[in-house]
């Protein structure tokens, strides 16, 4: 899909204060014929969110409406596993619809990208936490040298970017920033971004799947080899370009698939790009509640996701039945996946796998 099919604003919903900030004024202005409709809290619009039975008006809604809002919390979160750290969010929400997604948990099901317009608040906030950490002690499987700030987990910033200038700032606050790096996963290309300068500051994952799974279950993102085609002139930018295989999904013929695309891979990125990549792979993680929704609309994404005779469940921690694959099972396919990927991309150092 077109960057410029995803979004089409002619609604927003925004907080009061939204206006007060420079940002706020810069996205009405960006939309002067859109309908304004003031709202308490970017958290609960009734119209829009926990709808799961609306499945028919999600993308036109995805496409049509923003959400702006003030950020509240601006707390960071320790993480471990893909950054060091959580980022306060300057978004949630997101314009695609992928069939596993987990975002549309918290906020219901056509959630749509919500902005948040006190970037500077969100920028001051991880400024202070880095300068606080003083060097990275010692490398470690997320980074040698720095320490690394997730800034996309509730939604994508290349569609966030096509909006406003939050991206382009979180990206300048990295490039002053000699202990950190920001880092988000995508499955848009947007090209805007390599205007940015991000001077190696700012770590892109970009998302990747098979292809064919990916056109049943990425709904609304940019193709795969439009992701692959990408890396290159990324890194070209200045930004360290990684890959996130996730979500790895089995199926009969999973690891010829894989082994295709690790070739597609291999065959097309420089070696500039090549020796600068990492990769994070994260098995399927999938949802009852989420499943059920997914019948309504898209049954054949199911048939892939929801497999309870490789699966077992857990309860998370926001009640909810998650599904994974079956423990012992899970051990021995990553290990394959990690087998297949070293033959492929030997120069790929796995950073994270779950
Ligand atoms: S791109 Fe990311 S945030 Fe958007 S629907 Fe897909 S998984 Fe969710």
């Amino acid at each position: 899909m077109a960057l410029r099919d995803l979004i089409d604003i002619d609604r927003i919903f925004h907080e009061p204060a939204v206006a007060d900030f420079h940002r706020g004024r810069e996205i009405l202005a960006r939309y002067p014929n859109a309908e304004r409709i003031e709202v308490p809290s970017h958290w609960n619009i009734p119209e829009l969110h926990g709808n799961a039975g609306s499945v028919e008006d999600w993308v036109r809604i995805k496409r049509s409406t923003l959400v702006l809002g003030v950020k509240k919390g601006l707390a960071l979160r320790p993480n471990g596993r893909s950054a060091h750290f959580i980022a306060p969010s300057t978004s949630n929400g997101c314009a695609m619809s992928c069939a596993y997604c987990y975002v549309p948990r918290r906020k219901g099901f056509s959630n749509p990208i919500s902005l948040f317009v006190n970037v500077e608040a969100v920028c001051a906030a991880i400024a202070r936490h880095a300068e606080k950490q003083g060097p990275l002690p010692e490398p470690d499987q997320i980074d040698p040298e720095a320490w690394v700030y997730d800034l996309g987990e509730n939604g994508d910033l290349s569609v966030d970017a096509m909006i406003c200038g939050n991206v382009r700032d979180l990206v300048a606050l990295f490039r002053g920033l000699p202990n950190a790096k920001g880092s988000f996963a995508t499955k848009a290309v947007n090209r805007d971004l390599l205007a940015y300068d991000p001077q190696g500051r700012t770590r892109i994952r970009f998302s990747l799947m098979p292809a064919r799974i990916a056109r049943a279950v990425d709904v609304r993102t940019a193709p795969i080899p439009e992701r692959i085609a990408a890396i290159d002139d990324f890194v070209r930018a200045g930004y360290e370009v990684h890959v996130n295989f996730s979500p790895v999904i089995l199926y009969e013929g999973w690891e010829a698939d894989w082994a295709a695309l690790f070739d597609a891979i291999d065959g097309t990125i420089s070696d500039a790009a090549k020796g600068q990549l990492a990769c994070e792979i994260i098995m399927l993680t999938h949802n009852a509640g989420l499943h059920e929704v997914n019948l309504g609309w898209h049954p054949k994404a199911e048939d892939l996701l929801w497999r309870p005779d490789i699966q077992e469940t857990k309860r998370s921690e926001g009640g909810g039945d998650n599904l994974r694959y079956r423990a012992g099972w899970k051990g021995k396919w990553l290990a394959r996946f990690k087998a297949l990927l070293a033959e492929r991309m030997p120069y790929c150092r796995v950073r994270y796998a779950f």
